[in-house]
């Protein structure tokens, strides 16, 4: 019988592996440890390994020796890494029966939907829990996490998961990597328009914070106009901490997805093939931020 915590009968708490301490990961396993967690750390990068040492953390250096935990929770890029990581035959042999695997990670909802199945056959439970709020809803503890599974293995792990910020069930297994999907599809496309408007409107004399606070009191609003325009465009940091590969991978996963309910993304499409063309000129690891600088010199003023 495994000791992960349950929400009638607590228990001791579970000892949490973390495979995947990047942008996001890093501060979510930080927050585990803070919260008492034993936590045992894996990434391929050594420095993410020493700052989770620093920060209490057990750093180790295999997906293996992660995976002997209760519950095991991936972060990691998408779903290729995501089933090398589980196919693995150290991670493999190390999932006790009854463990719990939670994919935090953006992957495709039908390879999880396939990965939970396998998994059952060991009895090893598959939860995806997908996340929103960028590294700063990270490193608050205030994230959006969307949560797909069966009711009693998610009531398992929801007490974990609260520590990273709200679990929001969505339905089984898939349904949060589904939702998580689709959302970043329309986050891209506002993100988009909402970076032509803005570049018109300066080049038309507006005010560019005018801008913003009409919007944001208008229906044109969105996270773009509340959130990204404001703290990583305008003041030209562009360093939001999510990388525009990422997002181009999660819009495809969208439109894959619409594409496989008979449901034809005319406008997602379109947005996928203007994120790629912008993908094809920045450096690979850009911030998804960069795509207004990029619209931006894409369009030269009729003088330059
Ligand atoms: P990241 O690239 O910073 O981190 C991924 C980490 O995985 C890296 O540290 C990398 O070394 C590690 N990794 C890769 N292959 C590995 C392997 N085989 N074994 C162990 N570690 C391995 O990415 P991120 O920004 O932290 O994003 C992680 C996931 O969260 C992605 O699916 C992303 O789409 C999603 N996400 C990111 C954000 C954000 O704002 N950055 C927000 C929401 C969701």
């Amino acid at each position: 019988m495994s000791d992960v915590a349950s929400s009638d009968s607590p228990g001791p708490m579970p000892t949490i592996g973390f495979i995947g301490l990047g942008k996001m990961g890093s501060p979510m396993a930080r927050l585990l440890v803070a919260a008492g967690h034993r936590v045992l750390g894996f990434d391929l990068s050594e420095e993410a390994l020493t700052q989770l040492a620093e920060a209490g953390g057990t750093a180790v250096h295999s997906a293996g020796e992660a995976a002997v935990a209760d519950v095991v929770i991936l972060m990691l890029p998408d779903s290729n890494v995501v089933t090398a990581v589980l196919r693995d035959a150290d991670v493999v042999s190390a999932l006790a029966p009854d463990s719990v695997v939670v994919d935090m990670s953006s992957s495709e909802p039908l390879r999880t939907r396939e990965l939970a199945t396998e998994l059952a056959e060991r009895g090893v439970r598959l939860v995806d829990a997908p996340v929103s709020g960028g590294v700063r809803g990270a490193e608050a503890g205030k994230l959006t996490i969307m949560v797909g599974g069966d009711g009693e293995t998610v009531d398992r792990v929801e007490p974990v998961l609260a520590l990273l910020g709200r679990p929001v069930r969505c339905g089984d297994v898939g349904a949060g990597h589904a939702v998580k999907a689709l959302n970043n599809l329309m986050s891209a496309t506002h993100l988009w328009v909402t970076s032509e408007a803005m570049i018109a409107g300066e080049r038309f004399g507006l005010d560019p914070e005018v801008m913003l606070s009409v919007f944001n009191g208008s229906s044109g609003r969105s996270g773009s106009t509340e959130n990204k325009w404001p703290n990583f465009i305008l003041p030209g940091g562009y360093d939001s901490g999510f990388g525009l590969r990422l997002m181009l991978k999660d819009m495809r996963i969208a439109t894959d997805l619409a594409r496989a309910v008979n449901v034809e993304p005319a406008l997602g499409d379109g947005a996928v093939e203007l994120w790629s063309r912008a993908a094809e000129d920045l450096e690979p690891a850009a911030d998804h931020t960069e795509v207004a600088r990029w619209i931006a010199s894409a369009s030269p003023t009729p003088d330059n």
